[in-house]
């Protein structure tokens, strides 16, 4: 198992190909053989291929940001996990808050979407998070153990090292407003015990990031803190100082 800390970048809807190929380029220079992380590049589908192909041969992740969970059929503007798989990545991201919040993406199809990934051994990052009225009303706790629950479904019998959770406060994303250290351990801890309950005591492999407005300041803090395997970055993985002086500190700092 990889036990460097991660550091993943999620792009979202964000970089031409062209400007992609040439951002990691210049952060592949400026980094490698230096980060003491995982770090992987999330971008649109349109530059897997090509940025896959300009990080061969390094030790750089790249994942996809969705994946549907059929193998194919009509499903207009979809793309399967095998069609990922064919351009040489190895990550997917799953149940980001926007595919949930703004797609209207269920934890059934979540769980779907877990099993096709597995299956197709790619590593799935799912991403789990309340929102800032769950907090508010103090269902933080019920919402990531339903989230953990339904999305994890029927597979007690996988290795669980073979994924990723992404800890993303919804009202933490792309808001500036960061969860306090004290926050992301309770959370952290909370998600890693329903983990165990599932999988038994490997479940203490399995990575657990966190996400939500991870910048190059905050960086130093969050990673010190319990339960905290790296980090799922959205803005700040668009900006080359920001995205490295976050790898630069997690290679610093990070204590498992
Ligand atoms: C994300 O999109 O997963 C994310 C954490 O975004 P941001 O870092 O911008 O809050």
């Amino acid at each position: 198992m990889n036990t460097k800390p991660i550091v993943a970048g999620n792009w979202k809807m964000n970089k031409s190909g062209e400007e992609g190929v040439s951002f990691v380029g210049k952060i592949k220079n400026r980094i490698l053989d230096k980060a003491e992380a995982k770090v992987i590049f999330c971008p649109p589908f349109t530059s897997l291929f090509s940025i896959v192909k300009t990080l061969n041969g390094t030790d750089f992740g790249v994942g996809a940001q969705n994946a549907h969970f059929e193998v194919e059929g009509a499903y207009t503007g979809e793309i399967s996990v095998g069609m990922l798989k064919s351009t040489g990545v190895q990550y997917v991201i799953l149940g980001h808050s926007e595919r949930r919040h703004i797609f209207g993406e269920t934890d059934v199809w979540i769980n779907k979407k877990i099993h096709a990934v597995l299956n197709a051994e790619l590593v799935p990052i799912f991403c789990i998070g309340e929102t800032l009225d769950d907090r508010k009303s103090n269902q933080t706790t019920q919402v990531l153990e339903n989230q953990i629950n339904l999305g994890l479904q029927g597979m007690d019998s996988i290795d669980p090292v073979k994924m990723i959770i992404a800890y993303e406060p919804v009202w933490a994303i792309g808001t500036g407003e960061t969860a306090s250290s004290d926050q992301v351990a309770r959370a952290h801890g909370y998600v890693q015990s329903i983990l165990e309950r599932m999988f038994g005591q490997i479940a203490h492999e399995v990575p657990i990031l966190y996400g939500g407005s991870v910048n190059e300041n905050n960086a130093t803090e969050l990673i010190q803190t319990d339960g905290v395997d790296g980090f799922l970055v959205g803005g700040a993985s668009l900006k080359e100082e920001s995205f490295c002086g976050i790898v630069e500190q997690v290679s610093k700092f990070y204590k498992r």
